[in-house]
């Protein structure tokens, strides 16, 4: 990280207004000094994190309680160590993580080739982590919700929220931070966005069942029968009155809703290893598309548009 010069925001002469100013004047130059070398923003966990630290490091609060009575001298001795401390501090932690969570709680991490081994070594299992199959909107870094070209796994959120599962916002800490996700490990907040994975990095559903022919099978005709793209023009269809799309779209729900409940009663999965084997429901898919499918007690399912059952 290349190191910025302090350029004294608040005097065009920092060091007259440091052996002259009372100790108000000393914290703002303070403040304004870590806030241009940190290069984060001072309401980011990370400034927190890396100001508390250099301050310790560097017994700011003693220099602080003291200032009024110090004198000149004394003053510049004082202001060189903290800016002396700092840069060693920034030297050590400035290009790496220090564990604020601030990325765990906007996200969970999509996974990539290198964490199958955490499949192995059972740091993972099929309940933490869900499908999301091609055809279901994603959220970009930009913030636009596009239909996803390729599936992908991505570790569960807490629900209602986009954090991480694994974070533990108690304490700031992620529970499997060791070992954690690809995505994870290449966080770089602290300088250029890391590139984008490509598709040929995702984890995909083939690389975990791809070997175990019962599953890998149910698979594929789970995704030959539902598949989010077929769906999501079969209810285009039925949209705009042609009838004939309604048969096929509700043989897909009803596919997909048995299989599921299969799963459960006879293969003992739960309802999250059915998340990632087979993706998300169909009836969760709908909703993105403003429909809510609504079993009856028949065991059928029925449609209408969402604002009509809010
Ligand atoms: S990578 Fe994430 S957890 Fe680490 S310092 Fe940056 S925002 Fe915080
Ligand atoms: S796995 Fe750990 S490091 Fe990665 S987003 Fe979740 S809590 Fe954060």
């Amino acid at each position: 990280m290349a190191e910025k010069k302090f350029m004294g925001k608040i005097h065009e002469e920092p060091w007259e207004a440091l052996a002259k100013g009372p100790r108000e004047v000393f914290g703002k130059i303070w403040q304004d000094y870590l806030s241009e070398v940190l290069q984060v923003s001072p309401q980011s966990e990370r400034y927190k994190i890396l100001r508390r630290e250099i301050e310790q490091a560097a017994g700011f609060k003693e220099v602080y309680d003291s200032w009024n009575t110090l004198s000149p001298e004394s003053r510049a001795v004082a202001w060189r160590r903290l800016m002396t401390v700092s840069r060693n501090q920034l030297l050590e932690r400035g290009a790496s993580c220090v564990r604020c969570g601030q990325c765990c709680e906007q996200g969970s991490p999509t996974l990539l080739g290198p964490d199958l081994g955490l499949f192995q070594r059972e740091v993972l299992n099929w309940n933490d982590v869900y499908t999301l199959r091609s055809g279901e909107p994603a959220t970009s870094r930009e913030g636009k919700v596009t239909p996803l070209t390729e599936e992908r796994l991505k570790v569960r959120e807490v629900p209602g929220s986009r954090q991480c599962w694994f974070y533990l916002a108690a304490n700031q800490s992620c529970r499997i931070y060791e070992d954690r996700p690809e995505q994870c490990r290449r966080q770089n907040c602290w300088g250029e966005p890391a590139p984008a994975s490509g598709p040929e990095e995702l984890l995909q559903r083939v690389h975990l069942f791809a070997a175990v022919p019962e599953i890998w099978e149910l698979i594929r005709e789970h995704q030959e029968r539902c598949d989010c793209a077929k769906v999501a023009a079969l209810l285009s269809d039925l949209g705009a009155g042609r009838e004939a799309a309604g048969d096929p779209l509700f043989e897909a729900l009803h596919f997909d809703h048995y299989l599921r409940q299969m799963l459960i009663g006879d293969w003992e999965l739960t309802p999250e290893a059915t998340d990632l084997i087979l993706g998300r429901p169909l009836a969760d898919f709908l909703r993105t598309l403003g429909v809510n499918a609504i079993l009856t007690p028949e065991g059928v399912f029925r449609l209408e548009p969402l604002q009509a059952s809010a």
